[in-house]
């Protein structure tokens, strides 16, 4: 999909509730797509999600990297340890890691970002 047109779909669609028709629509069911398959689209829709929350997405390796940091944290900016939907933690050291969730803070650490790539450690 066109990056402007996806804008246009989301100016209309992003946080506004929605009603079962529009839901249904072709026009609908192409914005959903083009989030999970268009990488511009991705990219964009993200940034301006972290952007009008405050998040300071602009220092991580990608966007994925940056929104799955940001779902990590709860509104104190601690990590939510508890959170089985959680799949990155993010520390002050500048550390990455997959948490395990068995109950306990356990995590593994890893080196590279799974979604990019890019080297994370320093
Ligand atoms: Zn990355």
């Amino acid at each position: 999909m066109e990056l402007e047109k996806f804008k246009d779909l989301h100016a209309r669609f992003f946080g506004k509730s929605l009603s079962e028709e529009v839901v249904q629509s072709e026009e609908y069911d192409a914005y959903v797509d083009a989030i999970h398959e268009d990488e511009a689209c991705y990219n964009w829709a993200t940034a301006e999600k972290l952007k009008s929350r405050g998040f300071d997405y602009e220092n991580y390796c990608c966007l994925m990297m940056a929104d799955k940091v940001y779902q990590s944290l709860d509104e104190d900016g601690e990590i939510r340890y508890s959170d089985v939907d959680v799949v990155i933690n993010k520390w002050d050291e500048g550390l990455y890691g997959i948490p395990i969730h068995d109950g306990g803070t356990s995590m593994i650490i890893i080196n590279y970002c799974p979604w990019c790539g890019t080297k994370l450690s320093k």
